[in-house]
């Protein structure tokens, strides 16, 4: 759905500027802020601003919108770092999705390992 849900959702909240984070890039659609605890010189959150749960809910519902969070990402690596970057979402709690409002992980500005497991 599209809905916002900003009582219970915490990206919502931030998307909402009603719970403090440190924003470094926006779009019309889609809000860029650092993550709480950065696995990577920059580690960045990407989100629409829209309620979506996860990448594949967000596909299907509004592609244009996965395009404008990927756009994003895309920009962000290149003000914050050298433009390369690995862009994670993390879909369902085993794969490591705590927060269920669509989100990717914008990792860069260094050389990044590969041990997903
Ligand atoms: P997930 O585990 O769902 O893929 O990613 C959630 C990310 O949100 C984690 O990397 C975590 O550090 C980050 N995070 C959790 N709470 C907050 C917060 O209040 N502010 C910010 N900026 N990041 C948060
Ligand atoms: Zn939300």
């Amino acid at each position: 759905t599209s809905t916002t849900e900003s009582t219970d959702c915490l990206f919502c909240q931030i998307v909402a500027g009603e719970v403090p984070a440190d924003v470094v890039a926006t779009s019309e659609r889609s809000v860029a802020f650092r993550d709480i605890d950065p696995k990577a010189p920059v580690h960045v959150l990407v989100v629409p601003r829209d309620h979506h749960g996860d990448i594949a809910q967000l596909a299907a519902a509004d592609p244009e919108l996965l395009s404008d969070v990927v756009a994003l990402a895309d920009e962000v690596a290149g003000d914050l770092a050298d433009g390369q970057f690995r862009l994670v979402f993390n879909s369902g709690p085993r794969a490591g999705q705590s927060v269920f409002h669509v989100h990717g992980h914008v990792l860069a500005g260094t050389s990044l390992g590969w041990t997903p497991a």
